[in-house]
């Protein structure tokens, strides 16, 4: 479940926002009456000090999170911090050419030149099928387009596609490969 959380990513942590979650209601029981509770937290890596709000339902025996919709789903970090990756790739040409550009080698916490390949080619991959699959979707919008986030950026006029497509693919998310929706990708 995404929520339509308005902050933005730093205030979302300094106010701890998951705090003040509200789920409106089972996604599985809709009607209501399956004993919904509130199940704590759980921490994300990025950005720090981020939590997540998480809820049980013991009729369905399923966990329910609450990600905000600026957090990336199943990636680290924010929708616009793997935007940021994948738009470098573009701009490079590729992936290796990218890698001194998204990891320089004198960061605070390098990463190795193998660990940021695969990081991005991750990323990579992972926008690519979501932009496909948003083709797909609402071809009445996308039809034609090439997945890449500069054919998005000219179609949609300017930056933070991810962002803005998650809320106008919101309907489908269930049926969405990450980074923007929540199905499982085999082989991801
Ligand atoms: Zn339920």
């Amino acid at each position: 479940m995404f929520w339509k959380c308005p902050l933005t990513d730093e205030r979302y942590v300094t106010q701890r926002a998951w705090e003040g979650a509200v789920l409106d209601g089972c996604p599985f029981h809709p009607e209501g009456g399956c004993g919904l509770e509130r199940l704590g937290s759980y921490r994300r890596v990025e950005p720090p000090g981020a939590q997540i709000p998480r809820w049980w339902c013991p009729k369905q025996r399923q966990s329910i999170s609450l990600l905000p919709s600026f957090l990336a789903a199943r990636l680290r970090g924010t929708l616009a911090d793997v935007e940021r990756v994948v738009a470098m790739v573009e701009a490079a040409g590729g992936v290796s050419a990218a890698v001194d550009a998204v990891h320089p080698p004198d960061a605070d916490k390098p990463v190795g030149f193998v660990g940021a390949l695969r990081s991005i080619r991750r990323r990579v991959r992972a926008v690519r099928a979501a932009l496909i699959a948003v083709v797909t979707l609402l071809p009445e919008r996308f039809a034609g387009v090439s997945p890449t986030l500069a054919a998005f950026r000219e179609v949609l006029g300017g930056e933070a596609v991810l962002v803005r497509l998650r809320e106008l693919v919101q309907r489908h998310l269930g049926a969405l490969p990450a980074p923007l929706g929540f199905r499982a990708r085999a082989g991801g």
